[in-house]
């Protein structure tokens, strides 16, 4: 094994069972409440079983549609983490330098590590991305930055001015990776000019999945948008038939449906109001909600209520969330935002073992 191999961690997926081996209802992953557009499951029955299109093309077209892109300028992959892996690839090796924000998505660190560069991690400002400690950190060696935004664990999120900000800052050829997973909980008149960004310069890559808003990180499908020259380097090394067919039809169909989209988005406000809301009225326990633009919040137990405790007192009332403790967040647990009812659990939960904590 490669030195730089072995010095990797694999993905640790959250767990889905209690201590008991009983199946939980899983708010660890960042998945739709609302399930998926009932025209992307329409659409699975009629998939065809041979290989996929190797190039999208239909899916591509859908997205530059609803996005106002040139399809030409859009690769898909088997989820966003092929794109993320491969855009590591293809701009840096061993020798090179790929920076990220502290608490930020772990496929970062296997991204960078597996390709022989090594990991440069930003000092996080509150848990979001502290654009002038990242740029103190660029060097020669530097060839990629990876912004997760809105950010996973922590929800953070920095807006366009911001991004700009970061961008002008980069030497030209270094790549500047905005991954939107989660840019479609933003709220109107949210936009981080990442698209903007990646439309007008040579070094911006855009990633977006179908896996969050869209309910489909079952079928492994992600996009990503950038220069021409981008987009064939990442063409040259994706995997050739690398979206099957099945994801290729739900996602088109998914794409368009516009109103499912908005439904989940609303329904994600409002119940992420709603839970920081409990959160916030549990202070005096020491519990605090980072601030979040994603379909999940980071809640720190800053208290005599430990994280393990609750994620335990949460698991005895049916769930499963996500505890860090490996990226550095052991005194914090991410509950993806569920139904209302869900998050009425959750709450009851969390009051219950706070109270019996203190
Ligand atoms: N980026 C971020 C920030 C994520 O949280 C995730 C999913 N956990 C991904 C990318 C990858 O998602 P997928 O490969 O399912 O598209």
């Amino acid at each position: 094994m490669k030195p730089w191999i072995e010095a990797i961690h694999a993905y640790v997926p959250g767990k889905s069972a209690g201590a008991d081996g009983k199946p939980l209802i899983k708010l660890s992953a960042n998945e739709n409440p609302l399930g998926t557009s009932e025209a992307a499951l329409a659409a699975r029955a009629k998939a065809p079983a041979g290989y996929p299109d190797p190039d999208s093309k239909a899916l591509r077209a859908a997205v530059g549609e609803v996005h106002g892109l040139d399809p030409a300028r859009i690769v898909c992959g088997t989820g966003s983490d092929e794109i993320l892996h491969i855009a590591a690839q293809a701009y840096a090796g061993p020798g090179d330098e790929i920076i990220h924000v502290r608490y930020g998505f772990a496929v970062y660190d296997i991204a960078t590590r597996r390709c022989g560069a090594s990991v440069v991690v930003a000092p996080d400002r509150d848990y979001g991305t502290d654009v002038d400690a990242l740029l103190a950190l660029v060097t020669e060696k530097t060839r990629v930055v990876f912004l997760a935004n809105p950010n996973n664990p922590t929800g953070r999120w920095i807006d366009a001015d911001e991004v700009a900000r970061l961008h002008a800052g980069l030497p030209s050829d270094v790549l500047l990776v905005v991954d939107q997973a989660y840019g479609e909980y933003l709220l109107d008149g949210q936009d981080d000019g990442g698209i903007a960004l990646a439309t007008d310069h040579g070094n911006v890559l855009v990633t977006r999945t179908f896996s969050k808003i869209y309910g489909l990180a079952g079928e492994r499908i992600g996009w990503g948008y950038g220069a021409p020259a981008i987009i064939d380097a990442l063409n040259r090394i994706r995997g050739p038939f690398n979206v099957s067919n099945t994801g290729q039809a739900m996602a088109l169909a998914a794409v368009a449906d516009r109103d499912f989209v908005r439904r989940a988005r609303d329904h994600n406000a409002a119940e992420r109001a709603r839970f920081v809301e409990c959160i916030e009225s549990l202070g005096n326990h020491g519990l605090r909600a980072v601030e979040s633009h994603a379909n999940f919040v980071l809640v720190l137990f800053q208290g005599a209520l430990k994280a393990e405790t609750a994620m335990a007192a949460i698991a005895d009332a049916g769930y499963a969330v996500r505890h860090l403790p490996g990226q550095g967040l052991p005194d914090a647990l991410r509950i993806t935002i569920g139904t209302a009812e869900q998050m009425d659990a959750i709450t009851h939960a969390l009051r219950e073992a706070a109270k019996a904590a203190s």
